[in-house]
């Protein structure tokens, strides 16, 4: 049976065991172990992490291995939908219940739920506080309440639901199951909330770095927005991305645009019908649409993990916003753009926006676009600024921002700002900036020559810089406080103390050099699709393209989003791996037996008609995947081994000798961009295949002393599974396989 209860307290062993059978992951992100670890001692706890930090694993996880089903309550219906079908692809029994099912289905789950069948329950808290099903959840053993989207507790929060508040009977009804809240809102006032609104006994606390390392922060100069963004997406064929725009008009106009240049993109926004945005939300998921051009609408419950990029067209009102979505990006964790287009007419907007919206919240509201503003313009690291706003403080540059991969210079700046300060004196401080520059650059428009400024002695003095140049280097003076903008007086620039003393050749002034948009940003290895006008396309970016197709058929079939059947991140390992035998197939992350069972043939299939990896082509049919159950894996591998064979440079033979020099397994995975599981599958291999292996870096005499024991014990050459059971999961499976080989080649075998 696929679900037997552990028979011992569950482990963090077992934990991981689940993690790598299901999930196909190695190991789990740090703060998840020390969160699955309070969970699994029977704690209170609470999860903040950012979007796509990988809260789902933290309860789904104690839920498999715990006696009981776990119940999930979460908020929206797309949501619930999108987890379960994730959870059943891996293998994982789950449903859900909220009132898009009819009662005969729902009496089905129940009754799964008393068999003790289901693991994982997902319900609306309307359900759940619905008369008699609290009652009927008493009759079960459940193991824990996990709270999703927990800030939806808080009236303090940004998106309060008042049914949430009703959840605080479960502690009164369930007083010893552990409740788990998660929420990716960092803010600590909703913290306190949510504990006290759920009265958590004792909770432990989990506040997750908000750094989302593969996301590529950009900004942009706002002038030629359709352009940079039609120049994106041709750079990045076939990839998912959303657009955020301010209006509904915008939305539309740009994805006419979109659409003209044959590119798959639909609008999403409040003034559609509820069936129309379904429909569209249903095609960005499905990979149907490439493109979502959104008003802020979109995006909450969407649980798409292939969007490659999110792109502002405009300015957003504040950092927690832009985070937000921005995070929609990458949340499989493999590289990711996010791309925002600046200009300071948009400030200029949003200002008077912020102003008439809600009076009271204006000074609030002005501060935080001014932080906006100040990431924008910002000549440091980008990501450095954004994760201060949260709290965190960064120990180095991220090196994955267009600041840290392009860092600006610096130079003498004092004879510009004089330049600039002194047109802004003898335009008596009434130009704004438009009109500065105009004058600067000796421009003969209408504004110029009807204020008589064609006659003032700067006139043309700059017009040797380009209008971009100029906008960079009055915006860093603004910054560096030499002037100041009177918004009530038609945002006309003012000079401070500090601006005379520069004009006045009292202080010199260092400034960035402006540096354009890169406009020629290479395109990312192996993402690249075939396209005419493109080089000659590399062989992983045809497989990965290949695959891409594979997996967009299935989901058709299965009427499920891609990104359910595998992550953009495993297709790419698999491009580049190219594993075309089950042990191989297994080691790619994201593979769990499941998804083995049924897509790793076709997927291998896929490989081998591009080639495959000759290497691998060499693995026995019964060979074990070293750290994985050997009990379960059913499905053949795939026979074409020996056509392949002769070509062999073998990638296990390159990884046994980074072995004989000395490596450990994580430096020659890293060398060699494989997993640490696929470095051990080499190695074992190459041992079982007669070369010699340091067998003292992985077992001491004790060790080998203590397995051998074991393996009398268990009457001589026991299964795997039941040797590491034996030793109670002390050692891990390449440990007992390669304790097994040892003693194997001491008998003579
Ligand atoms: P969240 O709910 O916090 O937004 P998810 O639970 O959806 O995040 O996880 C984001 C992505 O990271 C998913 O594709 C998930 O499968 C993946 N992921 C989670 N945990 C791990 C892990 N330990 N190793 C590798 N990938 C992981
Ligand atoms: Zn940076």
């Amino acid at each position: 049976m696929l679900f037997a209860a552990e028979p011992l307290a569950p482990t963090l062993d077992s934990a991981r065991r689940v993690l790598k059978k299901y999930y196909g992951y190695d190991s789990f992100r740090p703060m998840q172990e020390d969160i699955i670890q309070s969970i699994l001692s029977g704690r209170d706890t609470v999860v903040l992490m950012p979007t796509g930090g990988g809260k789902s694993v933290c309860f789904q996880v104690p839920a498999v291995v715990s006696e009981g089903v776990c119940v999930v309550v979460s908020p929206l219906i797309a949501l619930m939908k999108d987890q379960v079908e994730a959870l059943k692809a891996n293998g994982i029994s789950a449903a859900y219940i909220n009132s898009s099912i009819g009662q005969s289905e729902q009496n089905a789950i129940c009754s799964d739920c008393a068999n003790g069948y289901l693991k994982l329950l997902y319900v609306s808290p309307e359900k759940l506080l619905s008369p008699g099903f609290l009652q009927f959840l008493q009759r079960l053993r459940v193991s824990m309440f996990a709270i999703d989207e927990a800030h939806c507790i808080s009236s303090w929060g940004h998106d309060f639901r008042p049914e949430y508040t009703q959840l605080r009977v479960l502690r009164d009804q369930f007083p010893n199951t552990p409740i788990i809240a998660l929420t990716a809102t960092a803010d600590r006032l909703t913290q306190r909330d949510i504990q006290k609104q759920l009265r958590l006994h004792e909770p432990q606390v989990f506040l997750s770095s908000f750094d989302r390392p593969n996301l590529n922060l950009i900004v942009r100069p706002g002038q030629d927005r359709v352009g940079g963004i039609l120049d994106f997406i041709e750079r990045h064929p076939g990839e998912s991305g959303i657009v955020y725009c301010l209006s509904r008009k915008q939305c539309e106009t740009l994805t006419q645009k979109l659409q003209a240049k044959k590119i798959k993109a639909g609008f999403y926004h409040a003034g559609m019908t509820p069936n129309q945005r379904a429909a569209v939300q249903e095609g960005f998921l499905k990979d149907d649409l490439q493109v979502i051009v959104a008003t802020i609408a979109f995006g909450m419950g969407i649980d798409k993990s292939n969007v490659r990029w999110v792109m502002h067209y405009n300015l957003p009102k504040n950092i927690e916003g832009y985070y937000q979505e921005i995070g929609r990006g990458g949340r499989d964790g493999a590289p990711a753009t996010a791309v925002l287009f600046y200009s300071f007419a948009d400030v200029l907007q949003l200002r008077e926006m912020l102003t008439k919206e809600n009076p009271q919240l204006t000074q609030l509201n002005l501060t935080k676009l001014e932080r906006m503003q100040q990431f924008a313009e910002a000549a440091s690291c980008r990501r450095k600024i954004l994760l201060h706003y949260f709290g965190e403080t960064l120990a180095k540059d991220c090196g994955n921002c267009d600041i840290c991969r392009n860092p600006p210079t610096t130079f003498d700046g004092s004879l510009i700002a004089q330049k600039a300060l002194s047109a802004v004196v003898r335009m008596r401080e009434r130009a704004g900036i438009g009109l500065l520059i105009d004058v600067l650059r000796g421009m003969r428009n209408q504004a110029v020559l009807s204020g008589g400024y064609d006659q003032i002695k700067t006139y043309g003095a700059g017009s040797d810089l380009p209008y971009l140049d100029w906008y960079s280097y009055i915006h860093q003076m603004l910054n560096d406080g030499l002037i100041y903008i009177a918004y009530e007086e038609g945002y006309a620039l003012k000079i401070t103390e500090l601006g005379r003393e520069v004009l006045q050749g009292q202080r010199p002034l260092a400034l960035k050099k402006f540096q354009p948009a890169e406009k020629a940003e290479k395109p990312k290895r192996g993402r690249k699709a075939a396209t005419e006008t493109t080089a000659p396309v590399s062989r992983e970016a045809q497989l990965y393209e290949a695959l891409r197709a594979l997996r967009k058929r299935i989901a058709d079939e299965q009427n499920v989003p891609p990104y359910v059947i595998f992550t953009d991140a495993t297709l790419q390992e698999m491009a580049n791996e190219r594993p075309v035998s089950r042990m191989a197939m297994l080691g790619v992350s994201g593979v769990g037996m499941k998804k083995f069972e049924n897509y790793g043939e076709v997927f291998i299939k896929e490989i081998l008609a591009h080639g495959g990896n000759p290497a691998e082509l060499d693995d026995s049919d019964d060979d074990l995947p070293t750290n994985l159950d050997p009990d379960d894996f059913s499905v053949p591998a795939p026979t074409r081994k020996r056509e392949a064979k002769a070509e062999a440079g073998s990638t296990m033979d390159t990884s046994f000798q980074l072995h004989r020099m000395g490596l450990s397994l994580e430096a020659i995975a890293e060398r060699r961009g494989l997993t640490v599981s696929t470095v051990q599958t080499h190695l074992t291999n190459a041992y079982a295949k007669g070369s010699e292996l340091r067998i003292a870096d992985f077992l001491t005499p004790t060790d080998l002393a203590e397995i051998q024991t074991a393996q009398a014990q268990l009457g001589g050459s026991p299964m795997l599974r039941d040797l590491y059971d034996h030793l109670r999961e002390k050692y891990d499976y390449f440990k007992l396989r390669l304790a097994s080989l040892y003693f194997k080649k001491l008998r003579g075998e």
